[in-house]
């Protein structure tokens, strides 16, 4: 069976308020089963995660930051208050935030929106995932898996690809250990983040400029059982404590 991955067109420019499922569903066909990725900023637009530079006073440490980094104090400081801890200052901050994902500047973006305004992550990306789950249901009558998106940088690799942060419907994992391969061994360590495979491809279809495709459905894929233990556990992640130990960033608060 071929794997279809469609965008979602006609999307208007996503004020905060708008009901995203319905402008969804409106727009495409929905069918059980489908997966439906939906970039984080726009959620975030439609819940209104935004900030105004303008109304941000940067502490001290936001400015020493950003003296290092090149950026706005003020930005530094909508990426300081969106982290709950920081593996790097310089030559780019790179946040933990609260819900366990790890990136560049907390997520926080300053495109695709407004001059001066700021787009944070959605606070809680796996109740997002299933808020829009529920929502869809009820606007199409379709019981899809969600995918809350961000496109991401990648450890040891140039480029950046699409991430899920969010999901609901569906597990994160694949997992593959105690089946055969082709000759007989049992696998041992293969677990595969489906959720990434499917944000990388459906990131691939909306692009990062003024394509206008914030959304895009998965289907076919044949479905797959595991674990939703996507993060390592602190004491797992390799880099994590490399990068804690040879730059010991202080705590932010
Ligand atoms: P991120 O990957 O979640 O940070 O989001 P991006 O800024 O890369 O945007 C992903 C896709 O959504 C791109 O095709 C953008 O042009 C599109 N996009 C962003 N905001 C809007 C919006 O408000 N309306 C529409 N229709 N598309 C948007
Ligand atoms: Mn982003
Ligand atoms: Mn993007």
């Amino acid at each position: 069976m071929p794997i279809t991955v469609m965008p979602v067109e006609g999307l208007p420019l996503i004020q905060p308020g708008d009901d995203l499922a319905r402008l969804i569903a409106e727009r495409i066909d929905l069918v059980d089963g489908d997966i439906l990725c939906l970039a984080s900023s726009v959620w975030s637009k439609a819940k209104g995660h935004l900030r105004r530079l303008e109304a941000i006073v940067p502490t001290e440490r936001a400015a020493a930051i950003a003296a290092k980094t090149g950026e706005d104090p003020r930005f530094i400081q909508a990426v300081l208050d969106e982290s709950s801890s920081l593996l790097l200052e310089a030559p780019f901050v790179l946040s933990v935030l609260s819900h366990g994902h790890i990136g560049v500047r907390a997520g926080v973006d300053q495109s695709n929106t407004e001059t001066g305004q700021v787009i944070l992550l959605p606070p809680d990306p796996m109740g997002a995932a299933s808020e829009l789950a529920a929502g869809l249901l009820d606007a199409s009558g379709a019981r899809v898996g969600v995918i809350v998106t961000d496109t991401c940088g990648r450890a040891f690799r140039r480029g950046q690809t699409g991430h899920a942060i969010g999901w609901a419907g569906l597990t994160a994992i694949r997992d593959f250990r105690g089946e055969s391969d082709l000759f007989g061994h049992t696998l041992q360590i293969t677990e595969e983040a489906v959720v990434d495979e499917c944000a990388g491809f459906a990131n691939l279809m909306m692009g990062e400029s003024d394509n206008g495709v914030p959304a895009v459905v998965i289907r076919g894929l044949p479905t797959w059982s595991g674990h939703d233990d996507l993060y390592w556990h602190e004491g797992e992640d390799l880099i994590r404590a490399a990068l804690c130990a040879v730059h010991n960033v202080p705590e932010i608060r």
